[in-house]
């Protein structure tokens, strides 16, 4: 599938809906928290919306759906979850979704952490992840352990390099500050944060990033660095475990 449209729409505080559209005008949405932004830029681009992915239950993901349907017929497809009453069809770990009308085809895969049954969609090179994985950081641990988070994590990082990682929120400034505390001497967290920055300040969205730029600068993904391990050695054993690093660096940024 060539040519696809990808576009972040942002709504609410800081969240973004991701939409995707073929060159043929067929459309699918992820995670639309509200409606009328997303409407607008629907009808504006004369999209004929096909498919809404959902990641999970939380409002400022959902929220927009109703709204949606209301204007447009198409399948609301979410992990099996009766926090989300909105879906017409279910997804489990490695379920193939078809998005009807075109040739778009993603795959569920199931990443608990952040919520129980949170799911991420990968497919056509693009990375929908929710709140699972963020641009430098990752979503809190509101309905999991760090090794359920570590795992998910780690199924996310194991796809290909140049995958375009399309994330819930824009946090990245803030994730580059936390992160360059823990490893200052880290030169390609350094570009990205400058490059962050950049986009920023003239209004632009960091995202999406890519599998590459998250293995070089995610510090939820750098349990091994050196220096990292060494930013946290007052509260960690040397031989610390790979999940010890993790449930470190979450406890730090959850009070960061
Ligand atoms: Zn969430």
């Amino acid at each position: 599938m060539e040519n696809l449209f990808l576009h972040p729409i942002r709504v609410l505080r800081d969240n973004y809906v991701w939409l995707v559209a073929t060159t043929a005008g067929d459309a699918v949405l992820v995670d639309p928290g509200e409606a009328a932004p997303v409407l607008a830029v629907l009808q504006e681009r004369r999209l004929r919306l096909r498919s809404i992915l959902l990641t999970h239950h939380h409002p400022d993901h959902i929220g927009g759906v109703a709204g949606i349907l209301a204007e447009f017929d198409a399948q609301v497809i979410a992990p099996r979850d009766p926090r989300i009453p909105c879906a017409n069809r279910h997804v489990d770990d490695a379920s193939r979704i078809g998005i009807p009308g075109t040739e778009l085809e993603f795959m569920a895969i199931h990443v608990p952490g952040h919520t129980s049954t949170h799911v991420a969609y990968h497919g056509h090179g693009l990375l929908f992840c929710g709140d699972t994985l963020f641009s430098v950081g990752c979503g809190r641990l509101f309905e999991g352990t760090p090794q359920q988070m570590l795992d998910s994590l780690s199924k996310l990082a194991a796809l290909a390099a140049d995958t375009k990682v399309c994330c819930g929120h824009e946090y990245t400034e803030s994730n580059c500050a936390f992160a360059l505390g823990l490893e200052p001497g880290n030169s390609r967290l350094q570009q990205r944060a400058a490059q962050v920055a950049h986009l920023r300040a003239a209004g632009l969205p960091s995202l999406p990033s890519t599998l590459a730029d998250e293995m070089d600068c995610n510090p939820f993904l750098r349990t091994d660095s050196a220096e990292i391990r060494a930013s946290l050695s007052r509260d960690l054993p040397e031989d610390a475990s790979p999940v010890e690093v993790f449930a470190a660096v979450r406890a730090l940024k959850d009070a960061f």
